[in-house]
This record gives C-alpha cells, sequence and structure tokens, in this order.
C-alpha cells in the first residue's frame, strides 16, 4: 500500500528575496486563472475543457511567453485550473450550481523539478531564477524532513508552497509518498470526462487521530495534543501567581495559542484538500458534527473545537479546487463492517483503536473503518438520489469511494435497517 507524508516546513527565505517569491505567486495566480477562464464555458459543460493535455497544448507556450515562470511551474497552474474545472463539470452534471473556478489564494505547486532538496536546504524556481532557503526545524530528531522528505525510501511528490501573511511567513508542504513491498499504487489515472462519475473521499474524525481518510491516510495530531497540554499547564502556572505581570503574560499566551491553533487546522485543512485533489476526488465527506459532543464523550474541548474548525476550513478551500464538501449522518460509522459484501454492524466489533467484524473477521484500524464508511454512506444516498431523479439518464452512475488500493462501489453497500 501507499503510504504518503506531508512535513510543512518553515522557510528561511533571503530578505532581498522574499519579494521573488510574491511575485512568482501572482504570475501563478494569473496562470492558473487564465487557464480556468480557458477551460470553462458557461453554456454547456461537454464545452468545458476538462483533459490536462487539451489545455496544456492551448496554453502554454503563451503563458511561457507572458510571464516569467518556469516550464514546471506554468505545467502545475494549468494542471490546477483543470482539476478544478473537472471537480465543477461534475457537479454541474448532477444539477449542482457551480461557476468557473477562481484561484485568489497565496499558493504555488513545485514539482521535482522546480523544486531541489539538499540536507538543510531546498532551492525553488522563481520568476527571478532559483532561490536557496534554508529550514526551520524543530530541534528534536528526526524531524518530519529528516524521516520522510530525506529518507530514500520515499519519492517527492507536487507539493504547495504557501505564504501566511499574519506572520509574514513562507511554509513549503512537502509531500512524499513511498510503497509498500507488494508496490501498489493507489493512485488512479485519470477520470474520464465523459461518464456520469463522482469519486468520494471519507473523513473520520476522532481523538485517537485527528482526521482518518478513507484512502488510508492518518493525520494523528499528536502534536497537537502535545501543545494543548503544554499552553494548559503554563496557563494554570500564570494563573496561580495571580500579579498583575501574570495576568498580561497570560493574555499573549492566549493570543499566541490561539494563533498557532488556526495555523495547525489550517494545514491539516489544506492536505485533506491535497488529498482529495491527488486521488481526482469530487467529494470530501464529513460526519455531520451536531452531536458529537455526546457521540464522544472523552474528547476536549480543543477537540471539539479542532473537528469544527477542521471542517469549516474544508468547507471553504475546497471549492477552489473543484471539491465539493458533504456530511453525512454519523450513526454506527464507527461499528459497522466497512466490507460492502458484510456491513455487519455490532457494538463489539470496535475495541478502542482495532476494529475486527464479529461476523466475516475483517480487521482493520478502526478510524480507518469509520472513514471508509463515511464514505460509503455518501456515495449509497447519492446513488440512490440518481437513481431516483428524473434528470438523471438511469442508475448508471456509478458513486465511487477512493479508499487505499482502489475505489469501492456505493452501489454494493448492503443497507441496514434505519441507516
Ligand atoms: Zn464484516
Amino acid at each position: 500500500m501507499e503510504v504518503r507524508r506531508t512535513a510543512p516546513v518553515k522557510l528561511d527565505v533571503p530578505d532581498q528575496r522574499r519579494e521573488d517569491f510574491h511575485e512568482s505567486a501572482q504570475q501563478f495566480l494569473y496562470c492558473a486563472n487564465h487557464a480556468a477562464e480557458f477551460c470553462w464555458d458557461t453554456t454547456d459543460y461537454t464545452n468545458c475543457v476538462t483533459s490536462n493535455s487539451k489545455a496544456r497544448d492551448a496554453l502554454y507556450d503563451d503563458l511561457r511567453a507572458e510571464t516569467d515562470l518556469t516550464a514546471n511551474l506554468v505545467q502545475e497552474a494549468i494542471r490546477r485550473a483543470v482539476q478544478a474545472t473537472k471537480g465543477c463539470v461534475e457537479r454541474w452534471k448532477q444539477g449542482k450550481c457551480v461557476s468557473q473556478p477562481e484561484f485568489t489564494s497565496w499558493s504555488m505547486v513545485y514539482d521535482k523539478r522546480s523544486a531541489t532538496f539538499y540536507r538543510n536546504k531546498v532551492s525553488l524556481s522563481t520568476v527571478n531564477g532559483r532561490v536557496e532557503c534554508g529550514f526551520e526545524l524543530p530541534s528534536d530528531s528526526p524531524t518530519p524532513y529528516e524521516e520522510y522528505v530525506l529518507s530514500e525510501d520515499f519519492e517527492f511528490r507536487a507539493s504547495t508552497l504557501q505564504y501566511d501573511p499574519v506572520d509574514d511567513e513562507f511554509y513549503f508542504h512537502i509531500t512524499t509518498r513511498k510503497f509498500d513491498a507488494d508496490g501498489s499504487d493507489s493512485e488512479n489515472t485519470e477520470v474520464s470526462a465523459d461518464t456520469e462519475h463522482q469519486t468520494v473521499l471519507g473523513i473520520d474524525l476522532g481523538v485517537n487521530s485527528l482526521a482518518v481518510a478513507s484512502t488510508g491516510r492518518f493525520w494523528n495530531g499528536d502534536d497537537y495534543d502535545h501543545w494543548c497540554r503544554e499552553f494548559e499547564k503554563r496557563r494554570g502556572e500564570m494563573q496561580q501567581r495571580g500579579t498583575q505581570a501574570a495576568h498580561n503574560a497570560l493574555l499573549r499566551l492566549g493570543k499566541r495559542e490561539a494563533a498557532w491553533r488556526k495555523q495547525y487546522i489550517h494545514t491539516v485543512a489544506n492536505e485533506i484538500v491535497t488529498e482529495a485533489v491527488e486521488h481526482d476526488c469530487d467529494v470530501i465527506v464529513f460526519e455531520d458534527l451536531t452531536d458529537i459532543r455526546e457521540r464522544l464523550p472523552q474528547a476536549k474541548w480543543h477537540h471539539i473545537w479542532a473537528f469544527r474548525r477542521l471542517f469549516e476550513y474544508v468547507e471553504y478551500k475546497a471549492p477552489e479546487r473543484g471539491i465539493a464538501v458533504e456530511q453525512v449522518e454519523p450513526q454506527h460509522t464507527s461499528h459497522r463492517c466497512s466490507r460492502t459484501d458484510c456491513g455487519f454492524t455490532h457494538g463489539d466489533n470496535r475495541h478502542g483503536e482495532h476494529f475486527e467484524c464479529q461476523k466475516c473477521g475483517y480487521e482493520v484500524n478502526a478510524d480507518y473503518n469509520a472513514a471508509k464508511n463515511v464514505g460509503i454512506r455518501y456515495a449509497r444516498k447519492e446513488q440512490h438520489r440518481l437513481r431516483s431523479s428524473p434528470k438523471s439518464a438511469g442508475g448508471d452512475a456509478p458513486v465511487d469511494v477512493r479508499v487505499n488500493g482502489g475505489m469501492l462501489n456505493g452501489e454494493s453497500y448492503q443497507p441496514i435497517a434505519g441507516d
């Protein structure tokens, strides 16, 4: 199976080169929006361009001539627009309201030809030649960078450079992947543009792992928990002192904590959206969070806060990449067997992080099982809706859930009472 990791790394950008990145990001946005304009057709989705090679053939030379970006940055900007268009076309086909994708946020995609890694720095293409940036890494070793980027087992994948205007810093979200012994690759080939196809990414939120995707990717949130506890400890100490100075320090700490929390959740949200983009998903599905407090009595307030924020951020960011965000009823997702030929639901199926179906014996990580169920539940509902809609071409439109190593079809899911 495929293992994918993203290590967010703060870059040390030389002062005199910061403007080169800002200018590059402007031009990258220009290319992406120009390509989105080219790909879009307001009258009929069949006229929209959803083939990367078609868009590249039509746009590449002009965009190279018009901008100072390198070949690979131009190509990634076009690819981003095509991906977003593809997602919009899929939703248009389902009768959902769509408009031409528009890119506004500061974000650039680097591939292995536009980014070169060294032990303590990375060299990145800009409009003004390459810029070498050092890393600001945490002191404890091995850092995620050492583990997942420098390791020979991991292969560099397209990664996103982002700028945080609040603290005026650049962050490189470095994505790498490796394969297990069997060498299988869960990435699929391009989804053909002429089928009524929908691909779903299911997300489970929880206490053991902050978020788990149906592709098998985990955001374990250990560092989130760790720092929340540290902040809490510091707060407790300051409250005990009770002086005016301690009170002021407490306020400052509160601000710092709020900023840190937001940054953390933003990063995870971006990675979830990227996971969906890279697996050609059209929809990201979460559980409804309304009764989350009751359902997860062991969750602390900072967990609940993180779940709600994470959903909000993904809901806000995903449409920019042409991906919809939906919610499903949360009942039984953690106790139900996610094998579509089984679906047995029982409280004894789950023990902590371990899931073992009492009927078919399927054993798997409990959060991964739940993430699959979230995706399957949405796929089944959508399949049902399409079949009963008079506008639909009939029951032929498949809705698939992207899982580790392949796809599950919503059709084969056995419904249970009350489901
Ligand atoms: Zn089972």
